[in-house]
């Protein structure tokens, strides 16, 4: 499989899909989340669930995450060029990738290469990205957004209950993991639980994104909440570029 893997990297078979991202004040369109495919010559397209995680063992993660992060930045300014004005783009980090020593290098060779403002491009990280590695030892994280780049918190709420590196790092974006974002309307809990992610994220100064909006009521219960951005299959489903090209571009608002 890690050969197979390799081989998909040279023979050009990765995807990025990309999931639309609304703001829920405007309604409009202000991004999108690339997530990343294979299309196998005999399986069909694979997820990453089926994939990255090998991709991590064997390494190999480094060049396709490389790889994700050029193909992402060069996409992000070919809409905004096409009229996506302030379009920005969000591409999910490996833990992997977050300990190379390159890591900084390769996001400025993305920027440089697709001509994109840093500020177009947003890092999705996990928390435990930040714990399990003592934080950001290199610096690299510190040197991202000193270059404008954004930092997002993905699967918040799920990881530590340590909050204390949201004031230690230079956090942009918490993004309320799905799970609670699922339960929405039908357990009180889940209501608390966004309320307070919401709260902690205005108080600290940060934006905050749904995930996985299914429903009209999660919609409107998150808006009532004061939600700054959703995401989820109510909106739009991850697209290939000619798809999510047909639907949201040059129309952008839901
Ligand atoms: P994630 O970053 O948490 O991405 C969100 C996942 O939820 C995506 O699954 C997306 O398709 C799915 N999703 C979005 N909206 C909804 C919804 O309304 N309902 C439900 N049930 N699901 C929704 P996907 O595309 O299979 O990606 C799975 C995971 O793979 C991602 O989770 C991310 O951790 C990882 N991944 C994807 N692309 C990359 C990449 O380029 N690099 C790395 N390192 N990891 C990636
Ligand atoms: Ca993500
Ligand atoms: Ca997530």
């Amino acid at each position: 499989m890690a050969c197979a893997a390799r081989r998909a990297l040279r023979n050009r078979e990765l995807r990025l899909h990309y999931q639309p991202k609304f703001d829920m004040v405007t309604r409009r369109l202000v991004g999108a989340e690339a997530l990343i495919r294979w299309e196998h010559p005999d399986e069909g397209l694979l997820s990453p669930m089926e994939f990255i995680p090998l991709a991590e063992r064997s390494g190999l993660i480094v060049p396709i995450g490389a790889w994700a992060l050029n193909e992402a930045c060069r996409q992000a300014q070919t809409w905004r060029r096409a009229g996506l004005d302030d379009f920005h783009v969000a591409v999910n980090l490996s833990a992997v990738q977050f300990k190379h020593a390159d890591l900084l290098e390769t996001v400025s060779e993305a920027l440089d290469g697709a001509n994109l403002p840093a500020e177009a491009l947003e890092l999705e990280i996990t928390e435990s990205m930040l714990i399990d590695q003592g934080g950001d030892p290199g610096g690299t994280l510190a040197a991202l957004t000193m270059r404008g780049v954004h930092l997002s918190i993905d699967d918040f709420g799920t990881g530590y209950s340590s909050l204390s590196y949201l004031k230690r790092f230079p956090v942009n974006v918490i993004k309320i993991d799905r799970s609670f974002t699922a339960d929405l309307g039908d357990k009180q809990d889940a209501l608390v639980i966004v309320r307070a992610i919401i709260g902690l994220g205005h108080s600290l100064g940060l934006r905050v994104v749904a995930e996985g909006v299914e429903t009209q009521a999660q919609l409107d219960l998150l808006a009532a909440e004061g939600c700054d951005f959703a995401q989820g299959y109510l909106l739009g489903r991850p697209l290939p570029v000619t798809d999510f090209e047909r639907t949201f571009v040059p129309v952008t608002a839901f």
